[in-house]
């Protein structure tokens, strides 16, 4: 097959979330680039000069009304965390213009049952779940559903706790799962698969900056219980990590098997980017809580690379960038069709 030329295509995804990040990475692999902005949210991806159009939407749900746009301009869409926020999944599965990544492992990502049966059968270590209070036998997190920023979220280690808790909160009536809570580290992984030369790479890692459960140390705990203050994990901000050198196999190996077992279920598998959400313990466990499978907002700490895409590259690169160039080769080599999905 013959290649084509970067020119010729633009690389357009909806502004917030790592828009930025990902219009940079392209315009540095020469790619024209295009944001889809809410009207009146524009002001960033003017300011930073990342975008080389910028098409208005009223709303982010409105946003197939540029598809036939997109389409002329002949856009590869790149998804992130915003478009599973506000877009309606089915209808976005069924996108017309071109779009980076295997749309079927959205279902899998989007049900929190078929996730776990994912990332357990891929032979990761996950937290306990509890189905039945009376046999909690260790610490455990209350989860309830739709709780953004995990608002009401409470610990507790008895089964007679559990049920004074749910009472005091007034959440008697709302569902939820009961997760063995993990003591250690949150640990953020940033992989890239690419489907090119089929090899696994790690760009980076990150810790989030969660308000108010990362300032709650600062209070003393006779405090806390005097303001009653209630745990809540909004996510304000992320912080850049390197991991203990001992620690990268095992990174490696985590992201390797959830590849491997993709390709089983839905072929051609998971690629791209996409992280794992993790709890490392002092013996060097790593328990995976989650599974994103599309680039994280905790590679915007890495724009100019991280010191592991360092070693890799050489030359600054973020996961938004890695992702331009892999459409680059794509394109260049006459495998466009392979990375769409
Ligand atoms: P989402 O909307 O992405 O599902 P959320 O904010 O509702 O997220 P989680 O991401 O599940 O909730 O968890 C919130 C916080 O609690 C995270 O900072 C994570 O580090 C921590 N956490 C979650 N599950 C566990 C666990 N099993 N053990 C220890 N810490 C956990």
């Amino acid at each position: 097959m013959t290649g084509g030329n970067v020119k010729d295509y633009s690389i357009a995804t909806i502004g917030s979330h790592t828009a930025l990040q990902i219009l940079h990475g392209a315009k540095q692999e020469g790619f024209r680039t295009i944001a889809v902005c809410e009207k009146g949210k524009e002001v960033p991806y003017v300011s930073y000069r990342v975008a080389d159009e910028i098409l208005t939407v009223d709303s982010f749900a409105d946003f197939f009304d540029v598809e036939d746009e997109l389409i002329k301009k002949n856009a590869i869409v790149i998804p992130h965390g915003s478009f599973i926020s506000y877009l309606d999944l089915k209808r976005f599965k069924k996108l017309r213009a071109m779009h980076y990544g295997n749309k079927n492992v959205l279902d899998w990502e989007s049900d929190k049952g078929k996730q776990r049966e994912w990332l357990k059968n891929a032979g990761l270590l996950l937290p306990k779940i509890f189905k039945d209070p009376e046999t909690i036998d260790r610490p455990v997190i209350i989860k309830f559903d739709g709780a953004a920023g995990g608002h009401g979220y409470f610990l507790v280690q008895t089964p007679e706790d559990f049920w004074k808790r749910l009472k005091e909160t007034g959440n008697e009536n709302r569902k939820y799962i009961i997760q063995e809570y993990i003591i250690g580290v949150p640990l953020y992984i940033h992989y890239f698969y690419s489907v090119l030369t089929e090899e696994l790479e790690i760009m980076g890692f990150d810790k989030r900056y969660e308000s108010n459960v990362d300032s709650i140390g600062r209070i003393a705990a006779k405090d806390q219980m005097n303001l009653k203050i209630e745990t809540s994990y909004d996510i304000i901000g992320n912080i850049p990590l390197v991991i203990r050198e001992s620690l990268l196999p095992k990174a490696f190996e985590l992201g390797q098997r959830v590849v491997d077992y993709s390709k089983e279920v839905t072929p051609p598998g998971l690629y791209g980017p996409f992280c794992l959400e993790t709890i490392v313990t002092p013996e060097g466990e790593f328990f995976v809580f989650e599974i994103s499978a599309r680039i994280v907002a905790g590679t915007n700490v890495h724009i100019s690379g991280s010191p592991y895409a360092k070693f890799r590259y050489r030359e600054p690169m973020s996961t938004g960038r890695r992702i331009a160039r892999e459409l680059k080769n794509a394109i260049e080599s006459g495998r466009i069709k392979e990375v769409l999905g």
